[in-house]
């Protein structure tokens, strides 16, 4: 069967841009990627990302197995359980994820990566295809069989379709669904890291052995926290950021009012999160006075709000562009990755002469708004079940986490 050339505009070369990026390009379609940032060095965020069976899929499916053998040989120790605990250390509950005597299935696994680590594979080979410097500004359509993209510098490139992956702020979405809103939650986020070692060790609660914790405090605030432990083999130790090490990451979640961290640098962050961990475990207020200030960093946590269907035309949007979320159950950026599997499937029957573009974009939004707006529901529920903490309502939660945690077949069933 002959292919029919297809020319496919990429606006941001994120974790879903550039898998999708290697999809397409594996499939043999032409594949450009325009990234704001002015160099590949500008990606330097170290920290851990919870990688779901689901994202291992769709990266296996995408990338060429040379560079999934990159992500398996670079990934931390898998998790093995995940635990809801007190602010006194006192367990709620916790969930098996993956049995100690059996090996995760290399193709579907949870992982924990680095962020840096990630981005450096997946550009891997793209120095033809990704081109840095880029700020997508919007674009123009030429009715359903080309597009020209506009960038701040002026300039422009033409394609068949454009696919908005530039994260919370797409410029794509703004254009082609402006009555799309992404509001904010009334909740902050502050994050920190510092190395896992024999000192820090001794700090972390026994639980977060076997994989992450979150801790469900007072007030409305919780405290995640995980570890990233990889043994990287020679071959791959140029992929691991400068400052890599193995590392423990916390994240202290709040309402705004209780915790508004404008303009402050992190030694302040770090004040602010210490004010509010009084009367926690000590351990708790150790692990954040052992963090390097200048890795804490405070985020404003906004949400996405579901859309209804709209008409498929050559422009569409993926990952975070159009379904961003709450990090409080991480996985943002699988769904992003799981966007660039259906969007490479998509694509490549049309490539093949199999599918009709305008229809193959329709069927790949229809699935994304599913799955996609669902984990932006879950996800708000998750960030508003932890606001409760403190009240009558939390009370009720604590009581039916520890009654869950009680009864194993329960606890089995509510974490599948
Ligand atoms: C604290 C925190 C922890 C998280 N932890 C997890 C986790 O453990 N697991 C998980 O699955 N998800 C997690 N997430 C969510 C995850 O980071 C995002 O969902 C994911 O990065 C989205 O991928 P993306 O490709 O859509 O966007 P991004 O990865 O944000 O990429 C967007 C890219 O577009 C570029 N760009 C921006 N504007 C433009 C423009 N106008 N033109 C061109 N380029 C542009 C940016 O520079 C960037 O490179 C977390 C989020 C936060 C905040």
């Amino acid at each position: 069967m002959s292919t029919i050339p297809l020319r496919v505009l990429i606006a941001g070369g994120g974790i879903g841009g550039l898998c999708l990026a290697q999809g397409l390009r594996r499939a043999g379609v032409d594949v450009a990627v325009f990234e704001r940032a002015p160099t590949a060095a500008g990606f330097r965020e170290g920290y851990r990302l919870h990688i779901s069976p689901e994202g291992s899929r769709a990266l296996h499916t995408c990338l060429p197995e040379k560079l999934f053998t990159a992500v398996e040989a670079t990934s931390g120790r898998p998790p093995r359980a995940m635990s809801f605990l007190t602010e006194r250390l006192g367990e709620l509950l916790s969930v098996e994820v993956l049995p100690e005597d059996v090996e995760p299935d290399p193709v579907a696994a949870h992982r924990s990566v680095n962020r840096y680590t990630l981005r450096r594979i997946l550009l891997d080979g793209l120095d033809d295809i990704v081109h840095f410097g880029k700020e997508c500004v919007g674009y123009r359509q030429h009715g359903d069989a080309a597009v020209t993209v506009h960038f701040a510098d002026g300039s422009t490139a033409e394609g068949d379709m454009l696919i908005g992956a530039e994260g919370g702020h797409s410029a794509v979405r703004v254009q082609l669904l402006p009555h799309a809103e992404r509001i904010e939650t009334g909740m902050v986020s502050v994050g920190g890291r510092l190395p896992l070692n024999a000192e820090t060790r001794r700090l972390l609660p026994r639980h977060l052995n076997r994989g992450p914790a979150s801790v469900l405090g007072p007030r409305g605030f919780s405290l995640f926290i995980a570890t990233h432990q990889a043994v990287i083999a020679d071959a791959y130790r140029h992929l691991a950021p400068p400052d890599a090490g193995d590392s423990v990451v916390w994240g202290f979640t709040g309402p705004r009012g209780g915790m508004p961290p404008a303009g402050r640098s992190g030694e302040e962050l770090r004040h602010l999160v210490l004010e509010r961990l009084q009367g926690w475990d000590p351990r708790l207020r150790s692990l954040v006075e052992h963090s390097d200030p200048e890795a804490i960093d405070a985020i404003n946590i906004r949400t996405a709000v579901p859309v209804e269907a709209w008409s498929p035309s050559n422009v569409t949007v993926m990952g975070d562009a159009i379904h961003s979320m709450p990090p409080s159950l991480g996985v943002g950026a699988n769904i992003a990755l799981r966007d660039a599997e259906v969007l490479t499937q998509k694509l490549s029957a049309v490539h093949r002469g199999d599918l009709r573009l305008v229809h193959a974009i329709g069927e790949y939004e229809a699935q994304m708004r599913q799955y996609g707006f669902d984990a932006v529901r879950a996800s708000n529920r998750a960030l508003k079940q932890s606001a409760t903490t403190g009240t009558l309502a939390f009370a009720a939660t604590k009581a039916a986490l520890r009654i869950m945690n009680a009864l194993p077949p329960v606890k089995k069933l509510v974490f599948q």
